[in-house]
């Protein structure tokens, strides 16, 4: 099935082909048509199934349509656990986002925040963090989630693992309640469903 039969449209699809993108993996082909719909998804997925693509494409799809947002401020906000993932994810985004005018930028620890705040006060449309320095950017007032629209956790088993489900719970707090959310995993424990749980939680406490 070509791409544009899931419904991406034209600066999509013509990113995919320059990258020699012939057709949707099945994670994509499951994926692309339920978050365009703006549905929550909860996958399992393993690296290397064309995961990102999945949960990247269909973000990029509705951010393109929607005219009456304010430019640049975050509309998704992917968090990753470490920070090689997050490079690679941003330069994914970069690379399927080329022909629309939405901007991303990857924020980790370990290096200095300052080049960070200086690009966020710039203005991003799709920002990719860990979650440690996401909350070390909130703290210092350098992040604002007004017109958010969608959190992916992505690898979320392993950022479980890592420790991060309580700077998981401080980021949702933090973000609009009826925002979309996306999670990906490569298993579904216990604890990593207790993290989609959390997404209603969060969208609950906003609500009521
Ligand atoms: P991921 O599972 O997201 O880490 O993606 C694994 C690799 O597959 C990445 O290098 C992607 O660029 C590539 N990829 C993702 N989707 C496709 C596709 N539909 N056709 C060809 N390559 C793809």
């Amino acid at each position: 099935m070509p791409f544009a039969q899931l419904g991406l449209s034209t600066p999509l699809v013509q990113a995919l082909a320059e990258s020699d993108y012939k057709a949707p993996t099945p994670i994509q082909e499951q994926a692309i048509p339920a978050v365009l719909a703006g549905k929550d998804v909860i996958a399992t997925a393993q690296t290397g199934t064309g995961k990102t693509a999945a949960f990247v494409l269909p973000l990029l799809e509705r951010f393109s349509q929607a005219e009456t947002l304010r430019a640049k401020r975050i509309r998704a906000l992917i968090l990753v656990p470490t920070r090689e993932l997050a490079i690679q994810v941003e330069a994914s985004v970069a690379e399927y986002a080329k022909h629309l005018p939405l901007t991303s930028l990857a924020v980790y620890g370990g290096v200095d925040t300052q080049p960070q705040k200086e690009r966020l006060i710039e203005g991003v449309d799709i920002l990719v963090a860990t979650p440690g320095r996401l909350l070390d950017l909130a703290h210092q007032r350098a992040l604002h989630f007004d017109e958010l629209k969608a959190l992916v956790l992505d690898e979320a088993d392993r950022m479980v693992d890592m420790g991060f489900v309580d700077d998981i719970h401080k980021i949702m707090v933090r973000l609009p309640g009826n925002r979309q959310n996306l999670l990906f995993s490569a298993t579904m424990s216990h604890e990593v469903r207790a993290l989609a749980h959390g997404f209603s939680a969060s969208k609950k406490s906003e609500t009521a």
